[in-house]
């Protein structure tokens, strides 16, 4: 039976020619009538088949493809199934997986599996299914995630508030195992991830790169750690040395996991206080010279491409705040993940932030999510995470 198609006006295929999985409502002409999250090809207006994917009627963003060509190689389930195999294997290829357990087993698109997200901790994981699509492809991806042996997998939810305008509002629950808390090595540091009431999936993998660096910079230096979260970066700057890390974030249950990482890691460490706190408010109050090294991790202030302007006044203001409180020689890590803030916008905030200010700040390093956050070179939309290291004189 031949698959539902979907044809695009006439032109409208370049994008789709140049491997970008995705197909806006403006390019389509004509749609089946199908279930949402059905899989269909796509054809040009001329009818030939270039690309398969999963459609939802209504949305603007139409059809997320995860296979380019004109035949479907193998079924649905067959090809879904070798993209989770393919994500797998390159984990096992990119990284020591002897010393780190935590870390993003799948990337939606840069992984070809539009819709997935799923972190690993140790003998767990947390999945997101974000679209129809992958919530329909929901049996396949567990049972292919219980066949490597995790023993524990919690489906994350999405919330009405929280969600994307696409996709289907779900539940939070375990699909198979139960924990409190899934426990996983990173770099051989010691973590855990709180899959219920943690944040995003529990923890912030994203980051492993960026905090090996701030184990490298933090020698010797007194750390402030904002927005911190369960103090992923904190550990590391005690591990590299820091003479203190002050922990600061809104949320005590966050503050709660820091103590207990840094508890677990190196035992009780007078180097190490946390204060629950806004940072807003905590910057603005701050005595300068207290801290050599600052961190902002904030989460992000752009969820849409309509509040860009605002969120990018909130990074100014924020880094601003940071940059004035630094002694001569201090260094500021500060990281933007919204994905509407773009690498070049965020160096602009930066400088202008730094102009106004009025002192001499360098550039010293230029930071993005881990290898296990890959981007497909032909969806630069899946690039989120930048971050800069600058030194301030
Ligand atoms: N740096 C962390 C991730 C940060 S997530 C890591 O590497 O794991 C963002 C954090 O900011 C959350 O823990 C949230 O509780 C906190 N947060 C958000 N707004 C805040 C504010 N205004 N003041 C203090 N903390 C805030």
């Amino acid at each position: 039976m031949p698959l539902p198609t979907v044809y695009l006006k006439p032109g409208k295929e370049k994008a789709l020619r140049n491997r970008h999985p995705w197909v806006f409502s403006g390019a389509v002409g004509k749609e089946p009538e199908v279930e949402p999250g059905t899989l269909v090809a796509v054809a040009s207006h001329e009818g030939h088949i270039l690309a398969f994917g999963h459609l939802e009627p209504k949305a603007t963003l139409r059809v997320r493809c995860f296979h380019f060509g004109s035949t479907l190689p193998a079924s649905e389930t067959d090809l879904w199934q070798a993209h989770l195999e393919a994500a797998v294997q390159r984990r096992g290829r990119l990284l020591d997986l002897s010393n780190t357990t935590g870390y993003r087993l799948i990337f939606a698109e840069g992984d070809a599996l539009p819709g997935v997200v799923c972190d690993r901790y140790g003998d767990g994981a947390v999945l997101q299914l974000r679209t129809y699509g992958s919530r329909r492809m929901l049996e396949v991806t567990e049972r292919y995630l219980q066949a490597l042996g995790l023993k524990h997998l919690f489906l994350k939810g999405e919330s009405m508030e929280q969600k994307s305008k696409l996709g289907p509002e779900t539940e939070s629950k375990w699909l198979f195992g139960d924990t409190d808390y899934l426990h996983f090595i990173e770099n051989g540091l010691k973590f855990m991830a709180d899959p219920v009431n943690g944040q995003k999936t529990g923890f912030f993998v994203d980051q492993r790169p960026n905090r090996e660096r701030m184990a490298h910079y933090a020698k010797g230096r007194r750390v402030l750690e904002c927005f911190s979260y369960s103090g992923g970066f904190g550990v590391y700057a005690l591990k590299g040395g820091a003479k203190g890390v002050l922990s600061l974030d809104g949320s005590q249950h966050a503050l709660a996991l820091a103590e207990q990482h840094v508890l677990g890691n190196f035992g009780a460490e007078p180097r190490h206080t946390v204060l629950k706190a806004d940072v807003f408010d905590y910057l603005k109050g701050l005595e300068q010279d207290q801290f050599d090294l600052i961190l902002l991790d904030p989460p992000a202030f752009s969820k849409h491409s309509s509040t860009v302007e605002r969120a990018a006044r909130g990074y100014k203001e924020l880094n601003m705040k940071a940059l004035a409180k630094l002694p001569s020689g201090g260094l500021l890590f500060t990281f933007s993940c919204s994905q509407h803030i773009d690498r070049d916008l965020f160096r602009k905030i930066l400088f202008s932030a730094a102009a106004d200010i009025g002192r001499p700040v360098r550039i010293l390093e230029q930071l993005t999510q881990g290898a296990d956050h890959p981007v497909d070179i032909y969806h630069p939309e899946g690039e989120y995470l930048k971050g800069i290291i600058l030194e301030v004189d």
